[in-house]
């Protein structure tokens, strides 16, 4: 009270006074700029927000919701509710939501007025859009967005005590693309033992581009690495049946049937041998596969697709989960700290589907996975075994996909060349 009365005897006061003006004056223009972008980039908002000229109310799908709960939310009844449901589902092939990955854009012609079109984006290159005809009847219109596809090139280089996936970084790859090339090279290359300072690699991939603007990456086109032995190259490639995969130079299949190491990134820990000193036992005894490290809970995806044939416990195994991938090939997977919940014997698994977390049940010193591969009944090392490619290319691919490697090489060095360019396609 003493200081107000000071400051109101005093020309400080009116000083203030001018100065709060001002700072309202700012802070209110600033408002209206800020409010009027808003007003523009409506349908783009995150989270359900409702514009005021367009009368547009974007919803973001969260874990719980459902397309009727959405719907109903919105002020719509249950007959258009399922036919909305199914219009989508045979028109669009979308049968339910995904969460934190669709939006639904709901348009008012009047405040409080059932939604005149219902548009469900399930990402930047799609849109469904939901409109009632006159006899309310709801239809379906799929748009595709046309996307301006770039190839980029970044090449990299392993320095002394770095990681692949350090290198990677450094080399600007976007660490989705990362992930998949360290995916692809797996298959080829063992990140232990074949990762040395002074090697070089390469990536091309794609960048989806729409309006001039950068929504997102696509796929890993070339993958390119100077391995210990030798270099390990794959390029994807489309067949004449539209089917995708990844394929070396000479057009083999470089997707193979099971991966040497399950568990990305994972540090070997023992390596397979016909000889070595148990460290539980004491005594000499075969090491039967590979451990890797991987802390408690570890997820552990299946080497290849194939059939659960064993899941249980044993003294030495501890949990263990055991799948047939053909007529030759078996894998093994020890000291799980638990399975997977869906995963049972006779379970048909995916490629790189988790079937277990890792743990130190059984003879075991620290949690590790312990991986085997069983060849024709035998144990072989999975780190040198010869494994079989999933998909060869025909004669007539294999012409096609020669020539399109030779245009991809040639576009790759004109990349190298100039950094920073790019293809479009
Ligand atoms: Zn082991």
């Amino acid at each position: 009270m003493e200081k107000a009365k000071n400051i109101l005897t005093s020309g400080k006061f009116v000083r203030a006074i001018l100065w709060l003006a001002g700072v309202l004056a700012i802070v209110a223009v600033c408002m209206v700029l800020f409010l009027g972008r808003r007003g523009g980039d409506n349908v783009d908002a995150g989270g359900a927000s409702s514009g005021s000229r367009e009368n547009i109310v974007v919803v973001n799908v969260t874990a719980g919701d459902t397309l009727s709960k959405l719907l109903s939310e919105q002020g719509l009844g249950h007959n258009d509710i399922n036919a909305i449901a199914n219009v989508l589902k045979t028109d669009a092939g979308i049968n339910g939501l995904r969460a934190d990955r669709d939006k639904i854009e709901f348009l008012r012609d009047a405040d409080g007025a059932v939604p005149s079109k219902i548009t469900v984006v399930p990402g930047p290159w799609r849109r469904v859009e939901l409109t009632c005809d006159a006899g309310g009847k709801w239809q379906c219109n799929a748009i595709d967005i046309e996307r301006d596809t770039r190839l980029v090139y970044r090449q990299g280089e392993i320095l002394d005590g770095d990681s692949f996936y350090l290198a990677g970084m450094r080399a600007d790859i976007p660490a989705g693309i990362l992930a998949e090339v360290y995916d692809l090279l797996a298959f080829e290359m063992d990140f232990e033992r074949d990762v040395r300072a002074g090697q070089k690699f390469s990536v091309v991939y794609e960048e989806n581009y729409r309006d001039g603007e950068k929504i997102d990456n696509g796929s890993v086109i070339v993958v390119s690495f100077d391995a210990l032995r030798g270099n390990v190259k794959m390029y994807r490639f489309r067949k004449s049946d539209k089917t995708v995969g990844y394929y070396d130079p000479n057009g083999n299949g470089a997707i193979k049937s099971l991966k040497r190491t399950p568990i990305n990134n994972a540090k070997i820990t023992s390596s397979f041998t016909t000889r070595r000193k148990h460290p539980v036992l004491g005594f000499t005894r075969a090491h039967k596969g590979v451990d890797f490290r991987a802390p408690t809970g570890t997820p552990i995806p299946a080497a290849g697709a194939g059939r659960v044939i064993a899941r249980g416990f044993n003294r030495g195994h501890g949990n263990f989960v055991k799948i047939r991938h053909n007529g030759s090939f078996e894998t093994l997977y020890a000291h799980m700290s638990k399975f997977a919940k869906n995963v049972k014997v006779g379970t048909v698994v995916k490629q790189g589907q988790i079937i277990g977390y890792s743990g130190s049940t059984g003879l075991s010193t620290g949690p590790h996975l312990h991986y085997e591969i069983i060849k024709d009944g035998k144990h072989v090392n999975p780190m040198t075994v010869k494994l079989p490619a999933i998909n060869n290319l025909d004669a007539a691919n294999k012409e096609k996909f020669l020539e399109y490697r030779k245009t991809l090489d040639a576009a790759i060095e004109q990349m190298a060349d100039k950094s920073g360019s790019f293809i479009q396609m």
